[in-house]
């Protein structure tokens, strides 16, 4: 069994004793990585992976970007934790900045700062179902979501996703939620009723397998959400934060949410996330209504400002556009090559899915991938997903590109 090289303090037993104190609701290989620079990470032994995998999507800035360390250790020597009793002026700021990005209305649109994604989408449907009580609707309080979403792991996010694997045993019956295929307008439009206070959908799906909604679609469920006076959810915890070459995944389309979820790539690697939502449904959040003792400490805004301010800049979305055209493109050849095994290419920006024919090929072609030091992860509908971090250049393409073919080619020549 491997253990912590090079650490003579710990003996195997300890170390396995160790391990097992964690809750097996992971299964991580036994590689331990210590360090991180750029697009890459190092074991003890220093032995170097190629990260497109990014920790989930969330070190948007690769690993340990000189300005994001120096943002976090200049705050971390002058003040850490507050707690939402005191004003913190840079989480002012940085929700004002990320109303305007996000396009509502200057003087009402609100940010509630949290710790993750599931907080985030939490905090909207919570705002969902308070709004409708507040204007007398008593009876709307149904929350309708797709196939194949994913939103988190609290009570509210697994029902909203209504993922059979992550309700098993969770919930009761009925929570109040609906759910309608993802992509599909005519469901949504059948199920969508006088008791429907929101919808939520994520722009690009990540964990369900890299799927991208269409122009139509977005824009339809605008429409449908206008009709039933219902409000329009964007879970862009993972295709948000310039992944998509656009500041938010949904920006590619013309369609104005009313309530945005963010977490993962704003933080850089630190725990943050945030639920904006545009004025008069912000306006339900009053004093008493909700709350964080952790959200927007000073901690996370300084390096969450940072991360904005680095990734919203022209020429690092233009960055993104054209890196993630030369690795789609790049993709497509293996997909070409390896057409016995591979499906397609797809996604947006860098957030792309390679699909298998066979199931499970992606889980078997993720470890074979991780043996020619390159790091990827699954994601549902047999896809092998590709999430860089976005300031990857042509040679960790090339690299990337070439570690790939040969795992596939290992695949296929197993099979
Ligand atoms: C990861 C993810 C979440 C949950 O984020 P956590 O930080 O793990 O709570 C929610 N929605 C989407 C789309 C995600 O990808």
């Amino acid at each position: 069994m491997a253990q912590p090289a090079k650490n003579n303090d710990i003996d195997v037993s300890e170390y396995a004793i160790a391990r097992a104190a964690m809750m097996s609701t992971y299964a991580p290989p036994e590689t331990v990585f210590v360090r991180g620079e750029g697009a890459y990470l190092y074991t003890e032994d220093n032995d170097e992976y190629l990260d497109f995998f990014a920790g989930i999507a969330v070190n948007s800035l690769g690993h340990c970007h000189p300005d994001l360390v120096k943002t976090l250790q200049d705050q971390a020597a002058s003040l850490w934790h507050l707690s939402n009793a005191y004003r913190v002026p840079q989480g002012e700021q940085l929700a004002a900045r990320l109303v305007e990005l996000a396009g509502f209305d200057k003087t009402d649109g609100r940010v509630f700062f949290t710790n993750s994604g599931t907080e985030s989408v939490e905090c909207g449907l919570k705002i969902m179902r308070r709004y409708q009580f507040d204007q007398g609707h008593t009876g709307k309080n149904r929350i309708i979501g797709t196939s194949s979403a994913f939103h988190g792991r609290t009570f509210a996010a697994i029902c909203a996703a209504g993922n059979p694997t992550h309700v098993k045993g969770f919930v009761r019956e009925d929570e109040g939620y609906d759910h309608a295929p993802f992509g599909d307008l005519d469901a949504i439009a059948a199920l969508i009723n006088e008791n429907t206070a929101g919808v939520i959908v994520e722009p690009v799906q990540g964990e369900g397998g890299i799927h991208v909604a269409s122009e139509a679609y977005l824009e339809g469920l605008r429409k449908l959400c206008d009709q039933h006076g219902a409000l329009l959810m964007f879970d862009e915890v993972q295709c948000g934060i310039a992944r998509t070459g656009k500041v938010f995944g949904y920006q590619h389309a013309d369609v104005q949410p009313d309530i945005i979820a963010l977490a993962k790539g704003i933080g850089g690697g630190f725990p943050v996330g945030a639920c904006i939502a545009n004025g008069p449904f912000a306006a339900s959040m009053v004093v008493g209504t909700h709350g964080s003792t952790y959200g927007g400490n000073p901690l996370a805004m300084a390096v969450a400002s940072k991360v904005i301010e680095l990734v919203t800049e022209t020429e690092f979305l233009q960055h993104v556009t054209t890196v993630a055209g030369e690795l789609h493109c790049a993709l497509q050849g293996l997909v070409d090559k390896h057409s016995g095994v591979l499906d397609q290419v797809r996604g947006k920006g860098l957030m792309l899915g390679l699909r298998f024919k066979d199931a499970d090929a992606n889980a078997e072609v993720m470890k074979l991938a991780r043996e020619e030091k390159i790091l990827t992860t699954k994601a549902g509908d047999n896809v092998l997903r590709l999430l860089p971090p976005l300031i990857i250049e042509m040679s960790h393409i090339e690299e990337a590109v070439a570690k790939l073919d040969r795992a596939i080619t290992v695949y296929a020549a197993q099979k």
